[in-house]
């Protein structure tokens, strides 16, 4: 790619400026080209029109807690240092008990969800997975539980020989309100496969969410990039997103995830650049005309640039999350969490108006 702008890349370019101002879609070669570009700033420009028209100057987040009730998983991802096998070091599964105990030692006033991940641990049966909800929602009823990737509600069906709906049915009544985005990777069975991405595949991730939307639940979603993938599976990625957006309206919010270094098995030995960090997420918030918002997540990308990203699309800086383990322990150096003063300090510091949420995108306060 030249770093010299072309006045055929220019026409591109305003080409693409027509369509966004006029609120027409943008398809797979303008998505690519928005990659292969070298005009940033343009590119930042149209994301952060589009950005103002949707949520003016309002910039989002929670005050939450992640929680990871085990990390023994069947699984082996190549860029996932989370994973163990029972019986390794450090490996854990905790009962319902002591993820009550571990919350009540770290938990702060003002936290309205519960951010609840782990790995595909089937030393365990499914009712596991209900119990430990349920312990959760007995003990802390005011708090919102988003729990499991789509990838897990599909390891469960395999474990429990229920359905897709069953199984979300069975969780539900457990206090589930909302599915976390991950395991969405990049969605291409080829890209997959080469990963060893061992766990739902493209059309399972999508009829996970598809399933949860037509009961009802609002759910979250990701890309994780920076690895193999090329700018076309970014696109694609996204495209198909937006296609399911299109038929549920289910989603909350879309999570450009910066791959983290520390994956030697997935031959991933450098962070993303901070172009490439920023050119995803204008990227996203064009391609993704039906979502209302683009998150900025502050852990792989740092509070810095999450700040810069509030020009360039992003209305969304996830939340206080407190001791993130997944992409630290895959080699992030940013903070394991923020306060809300330091959240509300980054939001105004970018000219933005910082707004409490809660997991739904109701707002608690804002902060004028
Ligand atoms: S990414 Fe998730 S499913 Fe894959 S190995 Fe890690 S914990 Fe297991």
């Amino acid at each position: 790619m030249s770093m010299i702008a072309t006045s055929n890349d220019s026409k591109r370019m305003a080409e693409i400026a027509e369509k966004v101002r006029h609120g027409e879609r943008l398809n797979l070669e303008d998505g690519v080209f928005l990659y292969e570009t070298d005009d940033l700033l343009t590119l930042g420009q149209l994301a952060n029109e589009v950005n103002l028209r949707k949520n003016g100057k309002k910039v989002y987040f929670i005050e939450n807690m992640s929680l990871y009730f085990t990390n023994v998983c069947e699984a082996r991802c190549a860029f996932c240092n989370f994973r163990k096998d029972l019986g390794d070091e450090g490996a854990y599964t905790l009962s319902g008990q002591e993820m009550i105990e571990y919350v009540e030692q770290h938990i702060h006033p003002g936290v309205r969800e519960f951010h609840i991940v782990g790995g595909h641990n089937n030393h365990v049966p499914f009712q596991y997975y209900v119990d430990s909800l349920q312990a959760l929602t007995d003990r802390f009823p005011d708090v919102t539980l988003k729990a499991y990737t789509a990838a897990e509600i599909d390891f469960y069906t395999r474990i429990s020989g229920l359905s897709i709906e069953e199984v979300l049915k069975e969780l539900q009544k457990a206090g589930l309100k909302s599915l976390t985005g991950g395991g969405a990777e990049i969605l291409s069975d080829e890209y997959r496969k080469k990963m060893k991405v061992e766990k739902a595949n493209v059309d399972r991730y999508l009829e996970v969410h598809r399933t949860a939307h037509n009961l009802g639940m609002k759910t979250h979603t990701t890309m994780l990039y920076g690895a193999i993938e090329t700018h076309e599976d970014r696109v694609r990625h996204m495209m198909q997103i937006r296609e399911l957006q299109d038929e549920t309206n289910g989603f909350l919010v879309f999570i450009p995830l910066s791959m983290q270094p520390r994956n030697k098995n997935a031959g991933i030995m450098r962070r993303n650049s901070a172009y490439e960090d920023l050119k995803t997420i204008a990227i996203s918030r064009l391609m993704l005309d039906n979502f209302d918002h683009i998150k900025a997540y502050f852990i792989n990308i740092g509070p810095q640039l999450t700040q810069v990203s509030l020009s360039f699309g992003a209305s969304d800086v996830h939340g206080t999350i407190l001791k993130e383990r997944i992409s630290h322990a895959a080699g992030a150096l940013t903070p394991e969490g923020l306060t809300r003063n330091e959240l509300v300090w980054l939001i105004k510091g970018a000219g933005r108006i910082p707004v409490e949420r809660d997991t739904f995108y109701n707002e608690i306060k804002v902060y004028e």
